[in-house]
């Protein structure tokens, strides 16, 4: 039996476990295995699971904090994310550095993890993932500058077509200051990137 909160936002639990049951069916799974009958419960959860931003839904609740007087760079490095490229359905997955310069407010450094997990939670592209990623903290926090840089391994170019195994790609939006100053963007890059300042 599913279990009653099998439900999910993504049209209803049984038409996901359906379409994966006709996946299976596709790929010749038989229909009297262990396999048809259990995998496609478990693959619909999965699914609701890692797609849970999808549609906007699940948007993180935004702490903000009177800036006590700080006016420099401040970086969370190294987020890991996890999402599904939308071409492939195949994962994508790497790490997200946020550098920002803060104005009136600063954000509970918590919150950055969760909003890398809110729009990583769907299906994505990595250059709209970095983007979105920006654009909301440039909106929402109206800091000085954001500088958003992810880098990613993409599983549709390694584990087919290309065969890139490894290779990985890097991604970057700058608003704000670090658009405006070079010498502000070229710090960041170099806090980011851990080199010695
Ligand atoms: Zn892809």
């Amino acid at each position: 039996m599913p279990a009653k909160d099998s439900h999910d936002e993504l049209g209803g639990h049984s038409g996901l476990e359906g379409a994966v049951r006709t996946l299976l069916e596709e790929f010749g799974v038989a229909r009297d295995s262990e396999v048809y009958r259990n995998t496609p419960h478990r693959v619909a959860r999965m699914y609701e699971e890692i797609l849970s931003g999808e549609d906007g839904k699940n948007e993180p609740r935004i702490t903000l904090f009177k800036n006590p007087g700080y006016r420099d760079i401040l970086i969370v490095r190294k987020m890991p994310f996890y999402s599904l490229c939308e071409h492939h359905l195949l994962p994508m997955f790497g790490n997200v550095s946020i550098a920002y310069i803060p104005g009136e407010k600063i954000l509970g450094l918590s919150k950055f993890p969760r909003i890398v997990k809110f729009f990583s939670s769907r299906l994505q592209v990595q250059e709209r993932l970095t983007k979105d990623i920006a654009d909301y903290l440039f909106d929402r926090l109206s800091p000085q500058g954001v500088f958003v840089l992810i880098s990613a391994r993409h599983m549709c170019m390694e584990m087919r077509g290309a065969r890139s195994t490894g290779s990985e790609t890097v991604s970057s939006a700058i608003r704000g200051v670090f658009d405006s100053n070079p010498a502000t963007k070229e710090e960041a890059l170099n806090l980011i990137l851990e080199k010695d300042v």
